[in-house]
């Protein structure tokens, strides 16, 4: 039983076992990726690549084989393509701006779909104001499900990119991600997939789901806060200039000129969180002894107990209606604000998430301030589904 590898479950909240439903913000760690980062400071840190010495040579290679087991999660060509960041919006920036600013023209146009996260939104706008491109949003449905015939619409030869996430944070929509970037391709346009929220359930194949750039944070992967990946197509990569300068990224350095390390260096300026990624590795090595296709099933199957029930509490309303959730419940009560919702179940000892999630486009698509939102992982079980249920039957029973 997975729920016994991560130490968090022990602990007590507000007197009550913790019933943990907030995994789209973050996942808890398992003791392997705990462990892993321990032994990395108490055995073998130092700073990577540059050190002669031989507790160097170690945390390089931590460092380097973390990236191999990313490499490898992914299905990527090469480990060359793994680009560590420190998670999803610094990747989804670096991208903006070392592609977006260099190759976006005036009347470029660049999707985001109305799921995106704000980290899915904002870089594009900060690109696209520098060079007069415009960001369009693309339509969802009211199901919360990508428009994909109002896609067809929106591509022609002014798109350079699409940029959508996996899977919906705000909603748990899992989006057609191979179909969009197919749909992208054929105008000649690029693809980014924010892919946050999906890793956390399922094993991705870049080469398989055809994008062009692909990024991840690793906390949402049982993994450390502060490290995370983009993935991009090698041509790609290699044609695009450095985001950020400093250490690491340089060939040489003078003031005549500055030549710039190869792949993936080039986009690593400073000590990178080596610990970080070591907690990764971690995490995917960890990831590699469990059956992922039944965790998932198990999560959409807590994911089906609690609609079932929830949909006995009058007043409480779901948000979306995805065919395919990846276990998220977005749900709003009536008579009782999302933030009140969250605090009384807060009281007893049971985390989710409430507010705008940092969607604002969506929410104010419908006509939302903001939802509450339980949120499954592997570990998570059916007597978590109660509590929950029984939380939101107290909640209501006091506001409703
Ligand atoms: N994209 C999605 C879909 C997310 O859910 C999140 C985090 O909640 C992000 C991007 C941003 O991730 P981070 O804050 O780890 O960079």
């Amino acid at each position: 039983m997975v729920r016994a590898d991560f130490p968090i479950f022990g602990e007590m909240i507000n007197g009550q076992p913790l019933v943990y439903l907030d995994n789209a913000a973050t996942t808890q760690k398992p003791n392997a990726v705990i462990d892993a980062i321990a032994n990395y400071y108490r055995h073998d840190n130092a700073n990577v690549h540059r050190g002669v010495h031989t507790l160097s040579d170690r945390a390089t290679r931590h460092f380097e084989d973390a990236r191999e087991r990313v490499s490898s999660f992914l299905n990527s060509p090469s480990s060359r393509q793994i680009i560590w960041t420190r998670g999803t919006t610094e990747a989804i920036n670096l991208v903006a701006y070392s592609w977006g600013v260099n190759n976006l023209k005036a009347g470029d146009r660049i999707l985001v779909s109305w799921l995106e996260h704000h980290s899915d939104i904002v870089p594009w706008q900060l690109a696209a104001e520098r060079v007069g491109a415009e960001v369009v949003p693309i339509p969802v449905t009211s199901n919360a499900e990508i428009d994909l015939n109002a896609l067809d619409g929106l591509l022609d030869e002014r798109v350079k990119l699409v940029a959508v996430n996996h899977v919906s944070n705000a909603i748990g929509t899992v989006n057609p991600v191979e179909e969009i970037c197919a749909k992208a391709r054929a105008v000649g346009a690029l693809s980014l997939v924010d892919g946050a929220q999906a890793v956390g359930h399922w094993d991705v194949d870049v080469q398989a789901l055809g994008c062009d750039f692909y990024c991840f944070s690793g906390h949402k992967l049982f993994a450390p806060t502060g490290v995370g990946v983009l993935w991009g197509r090698e041509d790609l990569l290699e044609a695009m200039p450095p985001f950020l300068g400093g250490g690491e990224m340089i060939e040489t350095v003078s003031f005549e000129g500055t030549s710039f390390n190869t792949l993936p260096f080039k986009f690593e300026a400073g000590t990178p969180n080596i610990a970080g990624a070591v907690g990764l590795g971690a995490a995917i090595d960890y990831l590699s002894l469990i059956d992922r296709s039944a965790a998932a099933a198990h999560e959409s199957a807590l994911l089906a107990a609690t609609l079932e029930a929830a949909s006995e509490i009058p007043g409480v309303h779901r948000i979306g209606a995805p065919k395919q959730s990846a276990g998220i419940f977005s749900f709003v009560m009536e008579g009782c604000h999302p933030s009140d919702v969250g605090m009384l179940l807060d009281e007893q000892g049971i985390a989710v998430r409430t507010g705008h999630h940092c969607t604002q486009p969506l929410m104010s698509h419908f006509e939302l301030p903001g939802t509450v939102r339980a949120s499954f992982s592997m570990y998570n079980t059916l007597d978590d589904v109660d509590k929950l249920i029984a939380g939101l039957k107290k909640a209501q029973s006091l506001f409703g």
